[in-house]
């Protein structure tokens, strides 16, 4: 008889690829589900770990395709934050940010994006990040893109023109450099400095570059409130162009759909209908949401490109400067072409501080509210925010309808993602300000909220938009679907208690009615709690 080294039994299995749940155990032997059967007559005297999953679904580990943990996990490679919303892979990497490489010329950028983990970086290459990552204890799986924003300022700094012959050529070495070390692809950040300056064509070679190798290409849009659909049409025109240079299985992932303005509220129908037409006419191309109707970004985004452009130092002296901040408030006002402009829609009043570490009481309050209390121009105030703490501002953003959210969570092949870096409630880094609650919660919102309280799909195909459809966007040939053979990455969670416990006002909660999570087949989570298991690998792309 068969020994395994964890069996999981009683519960329903969902396998993550849509089809209907059925009884089934798993048994697992070191990192590999070797049985998905009825293993009652298992003689369990053998079996290290044996989990009794009655009344629960069993579900091959989430999958999250859109995080920010690159930095995160540095402070706290447990993840828990992830892990205890029964993920047990994420990509990292995304909105054309990561954090390397680094050369001279970008130094000042990267150290932005240190700066909210206090990090000091220990590596130049990106080969030599993924090999930092690779030493940390990790909670889960990791993976990475790495950002189209942060080659571009590895080559050119902050500057806003276009790239020479030479500086594109040094910026298709970074992403080859990048890709053959290990990275999943490439990600862009079109409303974030200095990915936002780059030129069509610009975007094209590297994304041709990535795609010829098979990495995926997933984009932050340019612009996804009243610009949607020229963003839209502009991310698959960038695809069709790599198509066209002879990337021929060129994929496209948008990252975190969304209407995000009232300027284009009720249209989540047409947006997807847009992506539909386009996989229709034979283009790799899907998309990622995370379930909410606030976003979430730097509070840098409210500047315009041309003052971005200038690099954090002299950004921050530019708005110290009378004239420069009368130019940068009239041109809020009146609105740039293609610029996303949140400072008019949703506003000061949509617009919550989540972390500015200069005023760590203003976490949670809206810049409208703020503004009142201190007899102050929201705008200005805002100015002087970014100039207190240089640029490292967090917001979080009320702009989409609950309406366009529950369209696009209704569609099978948009995977569901958090677009969160992992964090620890009670750390005092990882747990500083008022983070966005998908941090917390986004899966079991899903689970509880969309699958059973409003019906809005089903449970099979929330569950594969939790697995099987983010790991085959990443590739992931082993991963994200429970069969015998794959890698013994397991969630089982309670259907009828799942719950995201996470808010706008309290977000540091972990959810409700995950019960178990098994990593690399260790249990990693027990009855809700964390067993200390450290069996995360750093996964890299091959062939
Ligand atoms: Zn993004």
């Amino acid at each position: 008889m068969t020994v395994f080294d964890l069996l999981l039994h009683g519960g329903t299995v969902v396998d993550g690829t849509g089809s209907p749940g059925r009884r089934a155990d798993v048994g697992v032997l070191g990192d590999r589900i070797l049985a998905i059967d009825d293993l009652s007559a298992v003689d369990t005297g053998g079996v290290t770990h044996v989990i009794d999953a009655t009344g629960l679904v069993v579900t091959p580990g989430f999958v999250d395709p859109h995080g920010h943990s690159d930095g995160s996990l540095f402070v706290d490679g447990g993840l828990v934050s992830h892990l205890l919303q029964g993920y047990t892979t994420q990509l990292s990497g995304n909105c054309g940010e990561t954090l390397a490489p680094i050369t001279d010329a970008g130094r000042e950028i990267i150290a932005l994006a240190l700066r909210p983990n206090q990090l000091v970086a220990r590596w130049r290459t990106f080969g030599e990040y993924l090999d930092a990552v690779a030493e940390e204890r990790l909670g889960l799986n990791v993976a990475f893109l790495v950002g189209q924003g942060t080659i571009r300022g590895s080559v050119m700094g902050s500057e806003a023109g276009a790239a020479t012959e030479d500086e594109r050529r040094a910026m298709l070495r970074e992403v080859d450099a990048a890709l053959d070390a290990g990275a999943f692809g490439l990600s862009s950040g079109l409303i974030y400095a200095p990915g936002i300056h780059a030129a069509a064509d610009e975007l094209v070679a590297l994304v041709t570059t990535a795609a010829r190798r098979g990495g995926l290409y997933a984009t932050h849009m340019r612009n996804e409130s009243a610009g949607l659909f020229e963003s839209l049409e502009e991310s698959i025109a960038t695809a069709r162009s790599a198509r066209d240079n002879g990337a021929d299985g060129v994929r496209l992932q948008v990252s975190h759909l969304k209407c995000g303005a009232r300027a284009v509220w009720g249209r989540a129908g047409e947006a997807i209908a847009v992506l539909e037409a386009a996989r229709a006419d034979g283009l790799d191309v899907a998309a990622d949401q995370y379930p909410y109707t606030a976003a979430a970004t730097t509070l840098a985004t409210i500047l315009p490109p041309s003052l971005l452009a200038l690099g954090v130092e002299d950004c921050v002296a530019a708005l110290s400067d009378h004239e420069a901040r009368n130019r940068v408030v009239a041109e809020m006002k009146q609105g740039i072409s293609g610029w996303e402009n949140v400072a008019t829609d949703p506003g000061w009043e949509g617009l919550r501080i989540s972390f500015a570490p200069s005023h760590p009481d203003w976490a949670g309050r809206s810049l409208a509210d703020l503004g009142e209390e201190m007899d102050v121009d929201p705008a200005e105030l805002a100015m002087d925010a970014l100039i207190d703490d240089q640029l490292d501002v967090s917001v979080v953003i009320d702009c989409m309808d609950e309406t366009d959210v529950q369209a696009i969570m209704a569609v099978p092949w948009i995977a569901v993602c958090t677009d969160a870096q992992a964090r620890r409630p009670g750390h005092p880094i990882l747990d500083a300000g008022r983070p966005h609650p998908r941090t917390y919660g986004s899966t079991a919102r899903v689970l509880g909220t969309y699958v059973r309280e409003r019906g809005a799909l089903a449970l099979e195909t929330a569950v594969a938009k939790l697995t099987g459809v983010p790991a085959a966007r990443l590739g992931l040939r082993d991963r994200g679907v429970l069969r015998e053979g794959a890698f013994a990455d397991l969630v089982a969670f309670d259907p009828a208690a799942v719950a995201d416990d996470a808010t706008y006002e309290q977000p540091s909660r972990h959810p409700i009615g995950i019960e178990h999570v098994v990593v690399n087949g260790r249990p990693a989570v027990r009855a809700g709690q964390e067993t200390g298991e450290r069996a995360g690998v750093l996964l890299r792309r091959t062939g």
